[in-house]
């Protein structure tokens, strides 16, 4: 770490690697994702990983490395069965182009590329993932800034900033190259994340069981916790939606979801200005979107859901059908046990528990059911 005149020299960079080596070697979780170095299973885990915990990634991983062992096995599968099997973890643009990529490098001859170039040519890769693969799969020593190392760095260098942005992301890369162990940088880099992870946290760091405690500076300065400065939020954009349940024939009346995550099958869903008659328009709208009319709607109650930085608050309505099916509206009708293998969010599960709370009955089918159509995909 660099010094400012008149400052203490503190230990050297070499002494701070094998003290965090060292500590690694003790402290180590036992991750599934840890105990591969196979460049597909490094690229999964990774991309399972961009927006999701370790403890909630970390079982899908091994769900979907079991479903989807080698990269032809995810480039041969159709893109529905993806995104259920990856209903739930969200941000689905992931896994799309996860899909897209791996088809590329399976008409490539199925090995996955070693370099972080050619990793950042696919697409969906971005530059941490690509160099997440270069360095943990294939040895590239380059170092890896997520989260918890620029958060370690940060304080390891009393660098100023949010640490991500602009020059406080700047200096904070150079700190994580300067500090890299370039003969063993796979290891090296899982260390200072699982650091950040497990010591090195957010509000409370624990020092004194830090391997770098000697040559960090802003605990010498006595501020650990202040620093990196808070990152700027986007203001959230709220969205009112009213949402019916349907059912034909004990099955759900489900839709191609048009409102959060293309592919998806939700209930059928209504945007609505902030202050409009819920029911009302969900009735009138009802035969547009669900193929038949809404003859009753009794409220369930609200449920809130967020994507990103909007924030749904949805009004959810059971609703008795009646009438004739027009045919040329698609809509999916699924038994409710059948839901685990459509792909399908968070969302659907809270509209389906409040509906499953509220005792509501099913109403009872009054015509025909109709036959299940093709799913409308890209909508
Ligand atoms: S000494 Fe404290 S603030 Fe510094 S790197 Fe270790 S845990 Fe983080």
């Amino acid at each position: 770490m660099r010094r400012s005149q008149g400052e203490r020299p503190g230990p050297h960079p070499a002494a701070l690697r094998a003290a965090l080596l060292r500590w690694f070697r003790k402290h180590r979780r036992d991750l599934p994702f840890r105990r591969t170095r196979d460049p597909w299973a490094v690229w999964l885990s990774e991309t399972v990983l961009q927006q999701t915990t370790v403890a909630a990634g970390a079982p899908r991983f091994e769900r979907l490395l079991a479903r989807f062992p080698t990269v032809e096995a995810l480039a041969s599968a159709d893109e529905r069965e993806l995104l259920a099997a990856w209903s739930g973890l969200g941000y689905y643009a992931r896994a799309r182009n996860l899909h897209r990529a791996a088809r590329l490098v399976a008409e490539r001859g199925g090995l996955v590329p070693r370099t972080v170039d050619e990793l950042r040519a696919l697409p969906g890769v971005g530059p941490y993932t690509a160099a997440a693969v270069a360095s943990l799969a294939f040895g590239v020593p380059i170092p890896l800034v997520d989260g918890n190392v620029s958060r370690v760095l940060s304080r390891l260098g009393a660098i100023p900033g949010d640490g991500r942005s602009g020059r406080s992301g700047a200096a904070v890369a150079e700190a994580a190259a300067d500090f890299l162990d370039r003969r063993r940088p796979a290891e090296h880099n899982e260390a200072l994340m699982e650091l950040g992870a497990l010591v090195c946290l957010p509000r409370a760091p624990r020092c004194p069981d830090c391997p770098l405690r000697a040559g960090c500076r802003a605990l010498a300065l006595g501020r650990p916790a202040e620093l990196p400065a808070p990152r700027a939020r986007k203001p959230a954009v709220r969205l009112r939606l009213a949402a019916g349940v349907a059912r034909r024939d004990d099955r759900l009346v489900l839709v191609a979801d048009g409102h959060l995550v293309r592919g998806h099958l939700v209930v059928p869903m209504l945007e609505l200005p902030s202050e409009a008659d819920a029911a009302r328009l969900l009735r009138t709208a009802w035969p547009g979107l669900a193929g038949r009319r809404a003859r009753r709607l009794a409220p369930l109650g609200r449920v809130r859901h967020s994507v990103l930085e909007r924030l749904y608050a949805v009004d959810v309505f059971d609703v008795e059908e009646a009438g004739p099916t027009d045919e040329s509206v698609p809509v999916r009708l699924v038994l409710p046990r059948d839901l685990e293998s459509e792909p399908r969010g968070g969302l659907l599960g809270k509209v389906l528990a409040l509906s499953a709370s509220s005792g509501v009955p099913a109403p009872p089918a009054r015509a025909r059911p109709a036959p299940s159509r093709p799913r409308r995909t890209g909508g």
